[in-house]
């Protein structure tokens, strides 16, 4: 499991763990990121159940279990969230956020100790340590029941599924070329997101925010202009079809 440091400010820092050499063939490729303070910390979409081992190992590697305060699970997928039991036994005292729609089925994957805080449909606030993210609605992109996490300070939107790509082996961590990068996120957005009408309504609440970094949960992260090329594109993309 690589992990790369993508923001390091006063206070806190995002790293990312993915490109998983250990991964099977047939699993899809995923990024966990954590965000750590000096008191504590928390894993966005910690990840499935085959990669608890990796990530355990390779956060230990940056903090100790103790700092580990918080998990967040964007929506209720097995990639998102299935290593949820295994967590549970490792940092029982720790708070999972995550919408408020998935807790009768979240609770599927062995949950007996972490507390689950549900997120409103409207999303809301939380202070990390010194800092403050926002989880910011993204329902529908694709689960019905879906945020994204606003770091302002870093101005990074942690994007879960959206800007997403599906590109085969140990690829760069960012969009270099954003035109030769459409054809990995094409049919990933058109088959998996479902609606125009959300997919044009989060794009333009996306674009009143300070943005540098769009980290998305598979695939390369946008930064800078490729942040803006990004919603062109996807605003203008024809979503909800399959074949
Ligand atoms: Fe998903």
């Amino acid at each position: 499991m690589k992990s790369t440091t993508i923001f390091s400010g006063s206070e806190h820092q995002w790293i990312v763990f993915g490109r998983d050499e250990s991964k099977a063939e047939r699993i899809i490729d995923t990024n966990q990121y954590l965000i750590k303070t000096a008191s504590e910390a928390i894993l966005l979409d910690p990840g499935g159940i085959e990669l608890f081992s990796p990530m355990l190992s390779g956060v230990l590697q940056h903090l100790k279990l103790e700092q580990l305060t918080t998990l967040f699970a964007s929506h209720q997928d097995p990639d998102i969230i299935s290593s949820l039991g295994l967590w549970d036994k490792t940092i029982p005292n720790a708070k999972l956020y995550a919408p408020w729609l998935w807790e009768g089925f979240i609770r599927h994957f062995g949950m007996e100790n972490i507390t689950y805080m549900p997120i409103k449909d409207e999303g809301g606030t939380l202070e990390l340590g010194p800092i403050s993210l926002r989880f910011i609605p993204a329902h529908y992109l694709h689960s019905s029941g879906n945020f994204n996490v606003y770091d302002p300070n870093a101005r990074i939107l942690m994007s879960g599924d959206i800007g997403a790509a599906l590109e085969k082996g140990d690829v760069p961590m960012f969009v270099e070329n954003f035109g030769r990068h459409v054809q990995y996120m094409e049919m990933f957005h058109r088959r998996w997101m479902p609606s125009n009408t959300a997919k044009n309504n989060w794009v333009a609440r996306v674009r009143e925010l300070e943005i540098d970094m769009l980290a998305p949960q598979h695939g390369r992260i946008f930064k800078g202009e490729m942040v803006r090329e990004f919603l062109e594109w996807f605003e203008k993309l024809d979503v909800g079809k399959a074949g």
